[in-house]
């Protein structure tokens, strides 16, 4: 079926208004009153005390689309950003929710029918998963597996049991949450970017890109109080959540969420400023990829009061427009761009989300003014480095002292990376182990704790990933994997 991004959305809603859902707008990025959580990461968030029991709403069903970000906590995937074609910081979920009415029958029926009725999926390319006990506490879902092998045209050896990683799900690390069952698309051996791997074999949950999570479906029922306590809830409720970019790319047949109707236009805008070939931009796709999921992340945030800042959700703001805006060097893109990327968000968006429209003035501007921001904090660590590197070239010294490195990113905001570049067009190398160690010691001197002391657990983890990927290149990563420098 040939349907718009914004049709789609817009079918995912009428179908559940269709089954008495009460339709609710996205709540804002930042959560209300909620001071564990960084920003709001799952459509869960605007719901957590109505399934607590504190909060009651005129409605048992609703559905929505919701805004999400996930760059901090327990979601956390910038990591995957740009290296990936279907995790973004900012993305949208579609959701269904039942406030203890109806349970696990419905929302697998539904489910079904949505993805292969209305939207005509191939369903035997759909997998569905379960959850089983493997840690002795918690019971195996028998409910949810036998509710998938009724579905109509469902094969059964698709229902696929896991454990608490992958099917049990937690907004954060206490708080409702409950076993879960999803759906995931077969979308060919051609999809696995695995292939000719020894011993990879892809399998739904796996570690390749062939199979694709679309759908989550959580049968809330705890409420987590620690580690190993759980609390049933009064009531039980269904939370679900489909990432609008990724089923948009299934149906409209393309490979990568950046080729939807929702991204693409931000990746041809880049393209025309870059002044780049359609094969340019596909090899140089990773530059592309940022820029384009960042200045929509950006504009989002800003649309929801989130400026660039020192600390907390604004430093998370002012790192990803500065983190755009340093991937759009790659492509030759020097001064201020990133608004006229925003525009088209706006543009686009404006009609599901008027809080863009409604902010497009401050979205522009504070784009701008932070990169012209970056800019001039470039050029003034720029002119220490010349001079710096002028002094060894006087001395006879070959390598740049890691410390004076991280000071002149510390104190100046210049990226290791650029360093590293300038440094080795002059014909020397900067200790960039020294450099770490360095940053090391600042960690644990000084600023984590006090840049983000107000916001809870999760934000020294913001604070590390920001200022690791400020500086570029070189991260470890939590998986133990080297970062490529891009
Ligand atoms: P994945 O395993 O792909 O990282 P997830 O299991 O972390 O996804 P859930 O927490 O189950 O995701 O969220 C519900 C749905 O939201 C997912 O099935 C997926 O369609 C979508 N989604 C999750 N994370 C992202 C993201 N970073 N960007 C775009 N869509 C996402
Ligand atoms: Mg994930
Ligand atoms: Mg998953
Ligand atoms: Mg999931």
């Amino acid at each position: 079926k040939n349907m718009t991004g914004a049709e789609i959305r817009q079918a995912f809603i009428d179908f559940f208004t269709e089954h008495g859902h009460t339709v609710v707008p996205s709540s804002s990025l930042v959560p209300g009153g909620d001071q564990t959580l960084l920003f709001t990461n799952a459509g869960m968030v605007q719901f957590k005390d109505v399934f607590l029991g504190t909060d009651h709403r005129p409605y048992t069903r609703a559905v929505d689309s919701q805004k999400c970000m996930r760059v901090a906590g327990k979601h956390n995937d910038l990591d995957d950003v740009g290296r990936d074609d279907t995790h973004h910081t900012f993305f949208e979920m579609l959701g269904n929710w039942s406030f203890g009415d109806y349970y696990k029958k419905e929302a697998i029926t539904w489910a079904w029918q949505l993805l292969t009725d209305v939207f005509g999926l191939d369903k035997s390319k759909l997998w569905t998963t379960y959850f089983q006990d493997d840690k002795g506490d918690l019971p195996t879902d028998e409910e949810a597996a036998e509710n998938w092998c009724k579905q109509p045209g469902i094969d059964p050896t698709h229902v696929l049991p896991f454990g608490r990683k992958e099917n049990f799900w937690e907004m954060a690390e206490t708080g409702p949450c409950g076993p879960c069952s999803e759906i995931h698309i077969d979308r060919g051996p051609e999809f696995c970017n695995k292939q000719g791997v020894p011993g990879h074999v892809c399998r739904v949950n796996g570690d390749c890109s062939r199979y694709l999570e679309l759908w989550n479906l959580v049968f809330i029922q705890y409420n987590r109080l620690s580690v190993t306590q759980f609390e049933p809830l009064p009531a039980t409720h269904v939370d679900t959540g489909m990432g609008l970019e990724r089923i948009v790319s299934v149906m409209q047949g393309v490979s990568s969420n950046y080729r939807t109707d929702l991204l693409l236009p931000l990746m041809e805008t880049v393209r025309t400023l870059a002044g780049q070939t359609e094969a340019e931009r596909d090899a140089n796709i990773t530059p592309y990829r940022v820029v384009a999921d960042h200045s929509r992340a950006a504009t989002f945030l800003i649309a929801d009061g989130v400026v660039p800042g020192n600390t907390g959700r604004n430093y998370v703001c002012r790192m990803i427009i500065r983190r755009a805006a340093r991937f759009g060097t790659k492509l030759g893109l020097t001064g201020p761009f990133l608004a006229k990327v925003a525009d088209v968000v706006v543009e686009n968006y404006g009609a599901a989300y008027p809080e863009l429209r409604r902010n497009r003035a401050t979205i522009l501007t504070n784009l701008t003014r932070e990169e012209q921001r970056f800019q001039r904090t470039v050029d003034a660590g720029m002119s220490h480095l010349n001079d710096l590197l002028a002094e060894m070239t006087a001395s006879g010294q070959t390598v740049l002292d890691g410390h004076k490195a991280f000071d002149l990113y510390a104190t100046l905001g210049l990226p290791l990376e650029l360093t590293r570049d300038v440094a080795r067009e002059q014909g020397m190398d900067v200790d960039e182990e020294g450099f770490r160690r360095a940053m090391d010691e600042h960690r644990l001197a000084s600023s984590a704790g006090k840049v983000f002391g107000s916001m809870g657990g999760e934000d020294v983890d913001v604070y590390r990933t920001a200022l690791e990927e400020l500086i570029g290149g070189g991260k470890l990563s939590k998986k133990g994997v080297q970062y490529d420098p891009y």
